[in-house]
């Protein structure tokens, strides 16, 4: 099957923080690779702009570094390279100065889209905005996009909307969420509504439960002062399992269009229950061997942010009302991992003697370390002996659908980008579900600190901790396994 590639227009893309890890890991190779596949136009111009010393010739090699690492070798042509190379230029500024903002308002073209990707801290976005605005760099079609995380709490996060809001209108906003660019989160949504098969399953008649894992094997060693205020509330349920949760839920959009969507996932998060006391679980990770333990990466001895989290959520509407969301994630667990599995019920009736070890169905969606969707279906065993029942994994994943070109499933943020260029906003939050969000979130946050709740300790390499366990068991539901 053969990779459809629509180019997007020639654009400027400034992108601020150029010189940083993300831009290292993610953006460079993102965009080298939409070069290589000829979606990116040949006079589009990326600008890497920070506020280290470097030249143009400097930042090509961050540049051509960032691609030998982070591409796959088989990308690595150096012709090509070379020429996508030619549209790096290095811009040196400033975000909170007042310096060559000047001279950026005459680099940047006028008659291409625009995109300004603000890959810094969210304390530079409101003075990036207002700069672009002030300096008449962004004309009124640019976009901007922002990185998580989109504010603390709900406070917070109003008035960077609000800040953003006196220079940018809602539609030139990309709140970039990484886990929405990835391909079965879109596939997802093909599953559930270009189909006939599961949106008639797809509620609390049929659906027992629906777990979403996000496990990491890393620590947050390196950033641990950073991450010592946010935790994994604030770190990834806020945003990423938030987000997955609302593609699982949301009713049908009536059209496929960013506020259709947008709207239906808003829905979703104004209907999430508070969750009570007894229904969260955080944890930190204990030592293990010569690897420091979460308060010592944290160097907070008597930190109590959770590193771990594992939480029982209700929607509260027709549809889901009796449907328990498991959500879980955490740090230096088993296996690095990212699935939402969806459990049906059993059949109301069996005609078939029970047998041990059975599972209902399940429709598991990957979205890592590998992208893909099995659906676990019940057959009889193949052979004499009777009529003896099997589980057996559908695989719908796009390795067998797509032949050669799965390996060149687009990276999440490389789509994200050319999103942007296009001006499709529907993998992008917008600012009022990310309010609701946090308007969820801050009370359970402070219920934490009002109570003085300490997480439990856990073991590095483990599932999370015990009472992570007992949450899904006290019903009689398991976690599925965290295993890659
Ligand atoms: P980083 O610290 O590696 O890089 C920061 C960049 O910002 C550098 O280029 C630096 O020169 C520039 N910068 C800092 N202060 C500046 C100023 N006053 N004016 C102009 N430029 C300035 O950070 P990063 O890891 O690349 O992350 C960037 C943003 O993306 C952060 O908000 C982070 O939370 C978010 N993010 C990063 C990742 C990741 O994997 N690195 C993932 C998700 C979100």
């Amino acid at each position: 099957m053969a990779t459809r590639v629509i180019p997007v227009d020639p654009f400027d893309l400034v992108i601020f923080g150029g010189t940083g890890d993300l831009a290292m890991r993610k953006i460079i190779p993102g965009l080298y690779r939409r070069f290589v596949a000829e979606q990116m136009p040949k006079d589009a111009r990326i600008i890497g702009a920070a506020r280290g010393e470097l030249d143009d010739d400097g930042y090509r090699d961050f540049a051509r570094e960032a691609i030998e690492k982070y591409v796959h070798a088989k990308n690595h042509d150096k012709d090509k390279i070379r020429d996508f190379l030619k549209c790096l230029s290095y811009f040196r500024i400033d975000a909170l100065g007042e310096d060559g903002w000047k001279d950026l308002a005459r680099i940047v073209r006028k008659d291409v889209v625009q995109a300004f990707y603000f890959s810094v801290g969210p304390r530079l976005f409101g003075a990036l905005a207002k700069r672009l605005h002030k300096y008449k760099i962004a004309g009124p079609n640019a976009r901007i996009v922002l990185e998580k995380p989109f504010g603390h709490d709900l406070e917070s996060a109003k008035v960077l909307n609000a800040e953003l809001a006196e220079y940018f209108d809602e539609t030139q906003i990309y709140r970039i969420d990484h886990y929405l660019g990835k391909e079965t989160v879109q596939n997802l949504m093909a599953v559930r509504f270009a189909n006939i098969l599961f949106e008639p399953l797809w509620n609390s008649q049929y659906i027992d439960h629906i777990q979403i894992t996000v496990s990491e094997t890393v620590g947050v060693g390196g950033r641990g002062g950073y991450y010592d205020k946010s935790g994994a509330m604030r770190d990834m349920v806020q945003n990423h399992l938030m987000q997955l949760l609302c593609l699982i839920a949301m009713e049908p959009p009536a059209h496929f269009d960013p506020d259709s969507v947008r709207d239906e996932k808003l829905k979703v998060i104004r209907a999430l229950d508070p969750v009570p006391v007894d229904d969260i679980v955080r944890g930190q990770y204990r030592a293990e061997g010569d690897d420091p333990s979460y308060v010592e990466d944290a160097e907070n001895p008597d930190s109590r942010t959770e590193s771990y989290l594992a939480m029982k959520v209700h929607i509260a509407n027709w549809r889901w009302n009796g449907t328990p969301f498991y959500l879980r994630t955490g740090k230096r667990l088993r296996a690095r991992k990212s699935e939402i599995a969806v459990v049906f019920k059993e059949p109301p009736h069996s005609i078939f003697e029970p047998q041990e070890g059975r599972r209902c169905n399940e429709l598991i969606i990957h979205l890592q370390p590998n992208e893909g969707m099995d659906l676990r279906v019940t057959i009889k065993e193949p052979g004499p002996g009777g009529m003896r029942l099997m589980d057996v994994l559908l695989d719908m994943s796009f390795a067998e659908a797509l032949g050669e070109d799965a390996e060149d499933i687009t990276d999440a943020y490389e789509r994200l980008i050319m999103d942007v260029i296009r001006g499709n906003q529907t993998l992008f939050m917008r600012g009022d579900e990310v309010e609701a969000a946090w308007r969820w979130v801050d009370p359970i946050i402070q219920g934490w600190i009002d109570r003085g709740d300490k997480p439990k300790p856990y073991d590095a390499g483990s599932s999370g901790p015990e009472d992570a366990l007992m949450l899904m068991h006290r019903e009689g539901r398991r976690w599925r396994e965290i295993t890659e």
